[in-house]
């Protein structure tokens, strides 16, 4: 756990998966020697693979019990993602012994709504899927809802990626529980929005103040520790690549100038950090504790 002021921040893990170092088409294998703080938490030499952590946030406020971001979900069918193909995971069990059962959440705020974001927010209840957080208003981003429904979307794309949207997003819209956000406002005392699209159209990251101190959770402004030294390279996953370099270079020299604690969605241990500056680059402090 991670204090925050009045703020308790945990970290309720779904899975650890290693992800190809080709996600980055700049990788070059000398980034490892030159980089060699990547090795072991963020990057597995002998799998020439990235540590990746897919986790939600648990954040504690004194009014409010918040979940950020909902990972990939259980027995979803997920044909273009085999990693998050019908998975079986304990990550409710996790949440609840970290503190929270799901009638306790009251906020759920989505960064964005990828496949790894959203996932628990609903469980499946006979062949129905049904909200996981029945007391919980889901805050979302209006562009991203438009962009993923496919009654809404001016996007061309196979129906199995509609799957994330319709097994996970839609059930709670349909129950009411969903307020749509431009990505920019205050959403509770000490918590709003700073819009941040790119790797996807809506993406929005979520800052945290209290008693002077500071959080923003990026999401996947940056995938990986590296991108901070490489604020250019996009992943694979970026939808659109000439914009995610624009939000990831601000959110860094927003970092950098705030000296916040920056909780990305994807990093290895210690999974968050700070940003500093390096002359007209970037460095990277991990947290000296993992949340
Ligand atoms: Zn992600």
């Amino acid at each position: 756990m991670i204090r925050l002021g009045d703020v308790e921040i945990r970290r309720i893990e779904e899975l650890m998966v290693l992800e190809p170092t080709a996600t980055f088409a700049g990788w070059q294998p000398h980034v490892a020697q030159e980089q060699p703080w990547l090795i072991p938490n963020y990057y597995d030499a002998a799998a020439d693979a990235f540590v990746t952590s897919i986790a939600s946030w648990l954040v504690k406020t004194p009014e409010h019990t918040i979940l950020i971001d909902t990972g990939s979900g259980n027995h979803k069918d997920r044909p273009l993602s085999p990693r998050f193909h019908q998975l079986d995971t304990p990550w409710l069990d996790r949440l609840k012994a970290a503190g929270a059962a799901p009638q306790d959440i009251d906020l759920v705020l989505l960064t964005h709504l990828h496949v790894d974001h959203v996932g628990w927010n609903t469980v499946r209840a006979g062949d129905r899927w049904v909200p996981t957080f029945p007391n919980a208003t889901y805050v979302m981003s209006r562009i991203e809802r438009e962009w993923r429904d496919p009654k809404l979307t001016t996007a061309t794309r196979p129906a199995a990626a509609d799957l994330p949207f319709l097994d996970s997003v839609l059930p709670v819209i349909d129950a009411g529980q969903v307020k749509l956000v431009e990505g920019n406002e205050t959403v509770a005392d000490g918590i709003d929005l700073m819009p941040t699209p790119g790797h996807a159209p809506g993406q929005m990251a979520i800052r945290i103040r209290s008693r002077g101190e500071e959080a923003l959770f990026i999401a996947d402004v940056m995938h990986q520790p590296i991108q901070i030294y490489y604020p250019d390279w996009n992943s694979k996953y970026c939808e659109d690549q000439a914009l995610a370099p624009v939000a990831r270079r601000r959110v860094l020299d927003y970092c950098a100038d705030a000296g916040c604690l920056m909780l990305p969605a994807h990093f290895g241990p210690p999974f968050c950090g700070r940003v500093t500056r390096n002359g007209d680059r970037f460095a990277f402090v991990p947290s000296e504790h993992a949340p």
